[in-house]
């Protein structure tokens, strides 16, 4: 990413007395994880500011660290940071007309125009690189738990340096992380991967029982009485489906649970060959190229969004010949 951006965005926060930084909602490590090391530099960097890290937290990421309220009316002129978020109708917990002057730094495929600044790398494996590489473009500080946050999140968000967004760069700026804050790697996995043994075993029901047709799209609902026998909430789903990457019959899967809150399904969809994105976009859903999410109010539409998976499944084996 280029210098004179980072420069640009150190010297608009320099400007700014009252910063708020805001993510998606239902969010992952690596949202949380770049709004809180974002926000702990800039404090570190001008004790002076008032910072904060907004959203509806998530007690399973506390890890991480603490999030803050606010209360948008009392600040004055405040800047907003939109991190991890290609989409105003998804930040979690602010209303951006509140603000000033917008910032964001994204590693989604870029979808809405927010503010005066926008970073948007598509290459990046997850928000956290581009934040550390801010860090180290610019004179903004750091200390050992915004490095153990931003390497939690890189780490998160590349599935473990797996994902094909991992590049030379990422493994050199986590390697240099690494060695200059002696990072306690043995605890941080244990923080971002220890889960309980039900998850495991509601992990085979899934191997077990997911659907796959013959053009490689594997699928699997989630009913409510299975994740209630296997002890596990909806949102376990979430977790595991990063775990069905690389088995051989399958080249697209989806997993699909209904939230009784929201009166909606929430699909999980992932992907080592297919372009998903754009075809959960249709489906009130987006995100990357082969990770993706959709929220969907009717059984009907849950059965053509796989169906299109499906065909997009098809379409990429006759394309690859394989
Ligand atoms: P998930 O399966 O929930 O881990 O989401 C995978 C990716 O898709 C993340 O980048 C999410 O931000 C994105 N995503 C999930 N659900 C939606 C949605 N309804 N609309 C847009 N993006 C989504």
């Amino acid at each position: 990413m280029s210098v004179p951006l980072f420069k640009k965005i150190y010297k608009t926060i320099s400007a700014y007395d009252n910063i708020v930084i805001a993510r998606h909602i239902g969010p992952d490590p690596d949202a949380i994880a770049s709004q809180i090391a974002l926000r702990d530099s800039i404090k570190l960097t001008f004790p002076n500011k008032k910072v904060y890290a907004v959203g509806f937290g998530v007690s399973k990421f506390k890890y991480l660290g603490t999030l803050d309220r606010i209360n948008e009316s009392t600040l004055t002129k405040p800047l907003l940071i939109a991190v991890d978020i290609p989409n105003a109708d998804r930040l979690d917990g602010v209303d951006i007309s509140n603000y000033h002057d917008v910032i964001k730094i994204d590693h989604h495929p870029f979808e809405d125009k927010m503010g005066s600044i926008e970073i948007v790398n598509e290459n990046a494996s997850s928000a956290c690189e581009i934040i550390l590489d801010l860090i180290n473009k610019t004179r903004m500080k750091m200390d050992y738990s915004i490095a153990a946050a931003l390497f939690i999140g890189i780490t998160a968000d590349s599935d473990r340096f797996l994902l094909p967004t991992t590049s030379p760069k990422t493994f050199e700026l986590v390697s240099q992380l690494i060695l200059k804050y002696k990072l306690d790697i043995k605890t941080l996995y244990n923080n971002l991967y220890e889960r309980p043994l039900s998850e495991m075993r509601f992990q085979s029901f899934i191997g077990l029982n997911m659907s796959v047709t013959e053009n490689g799209f594997g699928y699997i609902r989630l009913e409510e009485n299975i994740i209630k026998e296997y002890g596990v909430d909806a949102s376990s789903a979430s977790n595991m489906v990063n775990n069905f990457n690389f088995v051989k019959e399958i080249i697209a899967w989806a997993f699909v649970s209904y939230d009784e809150k929201q009166e909606q399904y929430k699909v999980n969809i992932r992907s080592r060959g297919p372009i998903i994105n754009e075809i959960a976009s249709h489906y009130n859903g987006g995100g990357h190229k082969y990770a993706s999410g959709a929220r969907i109010k009717k059984q009907e539409d849950v059965d053509s969004l796989f169906k299109e998976l499906d065909e997009e499944c098809k379409k990429y084996h006759k394309a690859n010949k394989d």
